[in-house]
């Protein structure tokens, strides 16, 4: 089990589906390690409720659309009730990281013309100027402004998407601590990340 974990860690973004990510993060999520973020309380919490999202993708150069159940628990100790959700997915949206970063990619290549990309993958142009807005901002976030000045942001993306897992989930998980809020999300609202 942990030598199965160790080499999946070590695998890559593009290496995984993101059905096997997801699968992964909550294969890995241990109710009796969850500490409530409401109140605190350690051992408190039990399965409530799930519901089910869709989680896009690109993978194999095409778009690719998976409903995931989002596990939602109770807290016996307060009574709030808090989603799981994986560092790898973006709260409130139904985008995957990876799908995001590829366009992106295309985007500062030049692959195409604006149109050209968002008729690609099915995006309007204000989605992906959405996206560009929030990348430039987090990418600032995550490096500091001296080193976001140095790096370019195709760098950047190429970074992130040839991040072995264990070292992307460590560098989104410490993004979310830092700022309350995930990478590369829009909606602030405020969300907790479960991580293995
Ligand atoms: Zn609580």
């Amino acid at each position: 089990m942990i030598r199965e974990f160790t080499v999946f860690c070590n695998l890559n973004l593009i290496s995984l589906s993101a059905r096997q990510l997801f699968d992964h993060f909550m294969n890995c999520f241990k109710m009796e390690d969850f500490i409530c973020p409401t109140c605190g309380a350690r051992h408190s919490c039990r399965s409530h409720a799930s519901y089910k999202r869709y989680l896009i993708s690109y993978e194999s150069g095409k778009t690719v659309c998976y409903q995931v159940s989002i596990l939602r628990v109770l807290c016996t100790s307060c009574g709030h009730t808090h989603a799981i959700i994986p560092e790898i997915i973006i709260p409130y949206g139904s985008y995957s990281i990876l799908f995001i970063l590829t366009v992106l990619r295309d985007y500062y290549t030049r692959s195409g013309s604006i149109q050209e990309i968002c008729d690609k993958y099915e995006i309007s142009i204000s989605t992906l100027y959405l996206w560009i807005h929030l990348f430039r901002r987090h990418k600032q976030l995550w490096l500091g402004v001296l080193q976001d000045h140095i790096m370019s942001s195709l760098d950047f993306i190429r970074c992130l998407i040839n991040f072995s897992m264990r070292k992307l989930s460590s560098g989104l998980k410490i993004f979310f601590l830092s700022h309350d809020f995930s990478f590369l999300q829009g909606t602030l609202k405020t969300a907790h990340s479960a991580s293995p």
